[in-house]
């Protein structure tokens, strides 16, 4: 069938949209200005990343606990086994607990330095599965993990990976949300993968806006993601045309969308790094319309 105009596209879709936690109080300002546009669209859920190495512990708790608190949302906290004990990561899925907060995005994380190898803690958790079941033990979280749709770095084998992915979901996550890519074979590659492995959950795709072409290609090398020549041309001339850019690059990953749709996709997760323009607009493309007032 022919691809669909965006004009047929019938809002259909369910969206989520990842934060991280803001370090001074104008990126504060930008994260709280960014969740206030969203909030309308009404997201499944939104959630916040953990810094590299822990590093964010307090600033993730804090922003999660104040979106559950003052907004609608359902809110999500990202938490990896970095550079921690069980001990300690049981404290902080208690505190999320007590907060009112029902969804973790479990991961194992990436050490501090970049470029490192990732050390379990002595008293630890080896992985992302392991680090599922400590979770699903302590409390009756709904558990969000990744999938990596070009097989993540550190993998022995596409298989293997694959494997882990089985086990993260087996251990009791719901769901899993891609590492960002942007040709859309590749996910409907992986898909068929995916559903061959015995997998039913949904695997949620993460639509990664791209802000700074050469930024996102350095992203890209350290997380395995293939970025396509074409990719390249369209940025090319465009250094000076700050908005121009911001136009192709919603075009782009709304297109990304869009065939994603054509295959049957209907869930999207936004990697929106605090900015709610392309992610909005993207979303009004997929025929999302505001479903709840904001209070003021
Ligand atoms: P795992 O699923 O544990 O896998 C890690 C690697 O080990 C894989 O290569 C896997 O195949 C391999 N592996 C695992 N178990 C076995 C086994 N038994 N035998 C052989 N191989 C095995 N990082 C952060 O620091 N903070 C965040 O907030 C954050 N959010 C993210 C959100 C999403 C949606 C995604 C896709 C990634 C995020 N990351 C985040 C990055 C992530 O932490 C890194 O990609 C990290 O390197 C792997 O974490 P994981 O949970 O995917 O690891």
């Amino acid at each position: 069938p022919a691809t669909p105009l965006y004009a047929d596209l019938a809002g259909d879709c369910q969206v989520s949209f990842e934060f991280f936690p803001p370090k001074t109080e104008k990126m504060e300002a930008q994260l709280w200005s960014a969740i206030e546009t969203l909030t309308p669209l009404a997201p499944k859920f939104v959630s916040v990343t953990y810094g590299a190495g822990g590093s964010t512990r307090e600033r993730t708790h804090n922003t999660v606990a104040r979106i559950a608190k003052e907004t609608p949302l359902a809110a999500a906290a990202h938490l990896t086994c970095v550079a921690a004990s069980k001990a300690e990561i049981g404290e902080i899925a208690d505190a999320y607990w007590e907060a009112g907060v029902r969804h973790i995005v479990a991961l194992r994380g990436d050490p501090p330095e970049a470029g490192g190898t990732f050390e379990p803690h002595p008293d630890g958790y080896t992985g992302a599965a392991d680090l599922v079941e400590g979770l699903m033990q302590r409390h009756p979280f709904e558990i969000s993990v990744s999938a990596y749709p070009e097989v993540h770095p550190e993998a022995a084998s596409a298989q293997s990976d694959l494997d882990n992915l089985k086990r993260k979901l087996d251990a009791g996550a719901t769901r899993a949300i891609t590492q960002f890519f942007f040709a859309p074979e590749t996910y409907f590659r992986f898909m068929d993968k995916v559903l061959a492995a015995g997998i039913s959950a949904d695997i949620v795709p993460g639509i990664m806006p791209v802000g700074n072409f050469a930024a996102t290609q350095r992203m890209a090398a350290m997380c395995n993601t293939d970025v396509p020549q074409w990719m390249g041309r369209l940025f090319e001339g465009l250094d000076d045309h700050p908005s121009a850019r911001q136009l192709v690059s919603a075009t782009i990953a709304a297109e990304l969308c869009r065939k994603l749709y054509e295959g049957g996709v209907r869930d999207f997760h936004f990697y929106t790094l605090n900015r709610a323009e392309h992610s909005y607009a993207i979303c009004h493309l997929l025929g999302l319309r505001p479903k709840v007032a904001v209070d003021a």
